[in-house]
């Protein structure tokens, strides 16, 4: 069955001679995984539009066990954020993330979107890194099933507290007044990095990256982003470890 889709290249692995295998976040059937035979040549038309990060426009065959590539043309290449090693290997991270959250055979569309949106800001650095990298986190969380619950304290229902505090275990929060009920690990996220997060989670798609926050909730909101999508995945990312060894 021969398939037309647009996708981002999100892990790329050399095999034999020649070729490659490619996983590809695609917007109409969430990731999947390509052969791409002879694309390791850098003189073969599929070469540049197989690479990691790119995305691009893939004609595949769908066979029984596989996809296989028979043609792709790249669409965007994000060539600034390839020579700034921040923002490269956090878009590698973001590739990785998503490679492990994002599930085959389902729409995907939002999430595409957001990975191209966010890639799309960091290549032109209009937001600081931190800040991408925590919206990507939550976003990409709540659109895979992992929605923390951020409306309220969830003992007493205030709304907002100078002292609220976010619990990346549970997804909660619970408010200054409250937090002596647990003796959980909680990060004190304020009002600041807390409005932060709410707008990652319940903000309309259009208006995702269009807030901003103090320079002193930015490390909070950070924190807690990451905090969260490693506690409830259960597991670290080489290439987080990698952006944050390069970070300091
Ligand atoms: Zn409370």
């Amino acid at each position: 069955m021969k398939i037309e889709t647009d996708g981002l290249v999100i892990r790329e692995q050399a095999v034999r001679e020649s070729d490659k295998v490619i996983t590809v976040l695609t917007g109409d059937r969430g990731v999947i995984t390509a052969y791409a035979a002879g694309a390791k040549n850098i003189k073969n038309s599929k070469c540049a539009a197989t690479s990691l990060l790119t995305y691009s426009q893939f004609n595949l065959y769908k066979g029984h066990e596989r996809y296989t590539v028979d043609d792709a043309h790249s669409k965007e290449l994000f060539i600034d954020m390839r020579t700034d090693i921040d923002k490269l290997s956090l878009a590698q991270y973001f590739c990785e993330l998503a490679a492990v959250v994002v599930p085959e055979g389902e729409n995907s569309k939002e999430i595409l979107r957001l990975a191209l949106n966010s890639l799309y800001l960091l290549n032109k650095g209009s937001r600081p890194n931190e800040f991408l990298k925590a919206v990507f986190e939550l976003r990409l969380m709540a659109l895979c099933g992992f929605m923390p619950n951020l409306i309220c304290c969830a003992e007493c229902g205030c709304y907002e507290h100078e002292q609220m505090r976010f619990y990346p275990d549970d997804g909660t929060l619970l408010c200054g007044d409250c937090a002596g009920i647990t003796k959980k690990h909680s990060i004190i996220t304020g009002m600041g990095a807390t409005t932060a997060m709410r707008h990652c989670i319940y903000a309309e798609f259009d208006k995702l990256f269009a807030f901003s926050l103090s320079e002193s909730s930015l490390p909070v909101f950070e924190r807690a982003a990451e905090e969260f999508t490693l506690a409830q995945l259960g597991r670290g990312f080489k290439t987080l470890d990698f952006y944050k060894m390069i970070k300091t």
